[in-house]
């Protein structure tokens, strides 16, 4: 019986083993299809993460990078060039450069290990370079045509190459790590010569990295104007170029002729003011030369008084200090390559700010 009972049970398992089997294989189909899709999506997501992780792990090693401190002599205490331009001409003369010295400026530059920093990074002791490097800073005063001249081609804007714009550029093609950072100031007035191109031009430079600052609407001499009359040039001009951009905020002053009201009540008016509805407050004021500048974390740093080293060959300008480095290197300021710490010879203790140390790391090392 036991047996009858078994084989009745078995005929009907088969007939429905049959259609088990086939349910399976459907099922092993869709589940297939299923893991299938999930390694898709695996490896969609594998692959949109790989990158992540790969900039991850650099970073990590980056930061676990020791340096020989012998080697490199980091000096976070040095010297800082802001270099100052203005137009160019065809020969070189007080103010004006040419096409051609301006480019061996900047090989010369790149060629002995400084690499270009926003003006906004060094005032805020955010210069983030490769250890050994020196930053600089390029600055443009006037607005100049010889700055950023464009022409069209075929319906397309194109940079005149023996333009500042144009000559930074091609330097920064052929040596990516250089950078390409410069501040120009402008005067509402006459902003690069080309009217027709003045908002194409401003956009430009914000979206590649440079930066624009301050330079009075109308070129006056700051020193004989009155509280009013001071916020009204600054704050016009602010407003201005400020119109031409999405949200870009012009925080940075280079003085007209250098000169600075002498009463300090007025003095004020070119750190902070106001006109009409429209505020302005300076991280960083230029002065027009003659040496370089010091470096952010030192006591005799002052946002509101940053000297200029003049572009030329002439005594105290650009080709001096260049060759002052040179022979002195230890005055120069030299990375460490870590954005988080700051790296001091001994030596220079005593000439630190505490106070612009903020959240980093100071090292102190004996300099051989
Ligand atoms: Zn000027």
């Amino acid at each position: 019986m036991k047996k009858m009972l078994l084989l009745l049970c078995i005929i009907p398992l088969i007939i429905m083993g049959c259609s088990v089997e086939v349910e399976e294989n459907k099922e092993t189909i869709v589940k297939i299809e299923k893991i299938e899709e999930i390694k898709e999506i695996e490896e969609k997501s594998e692959k949109d993460v790989i990158p992540e992780e790969k900039t991850i792990e650099i970073k990590e090693v980056e930061e676990v990078k020791e340096i020989d401190l012998d080697e490199i002599r980091p000096n976070e205490m040095g010297k800082v060039m802001v270099i100052m331009y203005h137009s160019f001409g065809e020969s070189e003369k007080q103010f004006v450069s040419t096409p051609e010295i301006f480019k061996e400026d900047l090989i010369e530059l790149n060629d002995l290990g400084y690499v270009l920093v926003s003006l906004e990074d060094y005032v805020n002791n955010n210069m983030d370079i490769e250890a050994g490097k020196t930053p600089v800073i390029l600055t443009f005063d006037d607005g100049h045509s010889t700055n950023f001249k464009v022409f069209e081609e075929n319906g397309e804007i194109k940079i005149d190459p023996k333009s500042a714009v144009g000559i930074i550029e091609s330097v920064y093609k052929e040596n990516v790590d250089f950078g390409r950072e410069a501040t120009f100031f402008l005067n509402g007035n006459i902003v690069f010569g080309q009217a027709e191109y003045v908002d194409y031009k401003l956009n430009y430079l914000i979206d590649n990295g440079y930066d624009i600052g301050n330079h009075s609407n109308g070129h006056e001499d700051l020193s004989t104007l009155s509280a009013d009359a001071i916020q009204n040039t600054l704050a016009i001009n602010k407003e201005k170029i400020e119109s031409h951009l999405n949200g870009y905020e012009v925080r940075t002053l280079a003085l007209p002729f250098g000169k600075r009201p002498k009463d300090e009540k007025l003095e004020e008016f070119i750190y902070n003011g106001k006109w009409s509805d429209i505020g302005y407050n300076n991280i960083a004021v230029l002065n027009v030369g003659w040496n370089p500048a010091n470096s952010p974390i030192s006591k005799k740093f002052n946002y509101k008084s940053i000297n200029r080293v003049q572009a030329g060959s002439m005594e105290f300008q650009l080709d001096h200090w260049i060759d002052y480095f040179e022979k002195n290197p230890n005055n120069r300021y030299i990375s460490d390559g870590n954005i988080n710490e700051i790296t001091v010879p001994e030596s220079l203790k005593e000439y630190i700010d505490y106070d612009k140390i903020g959240s980093k790391e100071l090292i102190f090392y004996e300099r051989k």
